[in-house]
């Protein structure tokens, strides 16, 4: 069922008292039942059903399960998004996919703006190939000008990981499509921030992971989304048993799953299946439309405080609402510091390199006073200064 919500829904989480939490596009906070949720998982299933729960848990049928909650999410039909692994292995998947799909062209078209396991990813299957494919990852702003007869994919990821940037997925799908390429959306930082119809555009393949905007928890599975058109006649590369149409018949042969469960590999990792489960169980309550018109509210009003009150800072991300997701970024060449004397008095953004200080605006348990606060503390760190203490300057190991 769907129906209007007032956001934000601040009790649907377990934030820590006193913490704003601006890194949501991250690593998502745990939902509130998470530990009860595991604990079942392990008490009641694992415990007492062993291997039995496999069956009677509803294990194996769990990533479909998952899938088909994430598909109403990014505007997919049912049974076409298959769960599992890490974004980097379903990116590979795609890409894989795409190339088998454009067999005599060479070039693979990204941007310079992407996230780098993206590009590696693609380096890695070019260099397993071997048949002189080449990379092309021109300014974000010049891809749609780059496509052309001679580029196999395009995969681009939909907003910026560092600036906020959107690329406009229907005016380069329908380009790509144009020419005969074939599109890949990676939706890391749009699933769960932004409405999305991954159907409509009708790019030919979409992924993501799930720890991001949808909560799913440190480490969480995977998607892919395949056009359902398409699906059959791919061989995915990573043929594993349960993309097999009959795992159990344990056949030598692969035999491939007639649909979007064929990208699936290995086993699926249960409690963390079951956490994300429990995490897109808030989405069937949701109205994008107006996660999104808050997101851009809160979004608007972070830019106007800090700006009005930080003026050392510049704003990186787009100042048009339609240019942008659901995150704010400011650079300066103190961000890293800065950063770090932010997160200690209880506002949690990121610093992403070189010099860039990120915000992830999460409607779902954000509000204005939060947005405000946020800002005032920003202003008195920078005011007093308190950034400079050495105990800031030495960059971790996550950042
Ligand atoms: C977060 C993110 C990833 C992370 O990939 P993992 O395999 O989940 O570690 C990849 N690509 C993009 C664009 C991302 O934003």
């Amino acid at each position: 069922m769907t129906f209007h919500t007032s956001l934000p829904r601040k009790e649907l989480f377990d934030i820590p008292k006193g913490i704003i939490y601006l890194d949501g596009n991250s690593l998502g906070p745990p939902i509130r039942g998470s530990t009860d949720c595991a604990g079942q998982v392990i008490d009641e299933e694992w415990g007492r059903e062993l291997i039995k729960a496999w069956n009677t848990a509803g294990w194996m049928s769990l990533p479909q399960t998952v899938g088909n909650q994430i598909a109403p999410v990014i505007g997919a039909a049912p049974n076409t998004v298959a769960t599992g692994d890490t974004l980097s292995i379903k990116l590979y998947q795609a890409l894989a996919a795409a190339l088998s799909l454009c067999p005599e062209r060479k070039f693979l078209l990204s941007d310079a703006g992407n996230f780098p396991t993206d590009l590696y990813m693609a380096q890695g299957l070019i260099n397993t190939m071997g048949q002189g494919h080449e990379l092309r990852t021109p300014a974000p702003e010049d891809v749609l000008d780059s496509i052309d007869e001679s580029v196999a994919v395009v995969f681009l990821t939909h907003v910026d990981y560092r600036t906020g940037r959107v690329h406009n997925i229907d005016t380069i799908t329908r380009r790509a499509h144009e020419v005969g390429a074939v599109t890949i959306w990676d939706l890391a930082h749009s699933a769960g921030a932004v409405p999305l119809s991954v159907e409509n555009s009708q790019t030919d393949f979409a992924v993501g992971c799930t720890y991001k905007y949808l909560n799913g928890g440190p480490g969480a599975p995977a998607f892919i989304y395949v056009r359902p058109d398409i699906v059959t006649s791919i061989t995915p590369a990573l043929t594993g048993w349960l993309g097999h149409k009959d795992p159990f018949a344990m056949e030598l042969k692969y035999r491939p799953s007639e649909s979007t469960e064929r990208f699936r590999i290995g086993s699926p990792s249960i409690i963390q299946f079951k956490l994300l489960e429990l995490a897109m169980k808030i989405w069937e309550d949701v109205d994008m439309k107006e996660l999104r018109s808050s997101s851009v509210a809160l979004s608007t009003l972070f830019i106007e405080e800090v700006e009005k009150r930080c003026p050392s800072l510049t704003l990186v991300t787009p100042r048009d609402p339609e240019q942008r997701g659901s995150q704010v970024s400011f650079a300066s060449e103190d961000s890293y510091a800065i950063m770090q004397a932010l997160i200690d008095r209880g506002v949690i953004g990121d610093f992403r390199q070189p010099n860039i200080m990120r915000f992830g605006i999460a409607p779902l348990y954000l509000d204005e006073s939060d947005i405000i606060s946020a800002a005032k503390i920003l202003e008195e760190i920078l005011i007093s200064e308190s950034w400079r203490d050495p105990q800031y300057q030495t960059v971790k190991a996550v950042t």
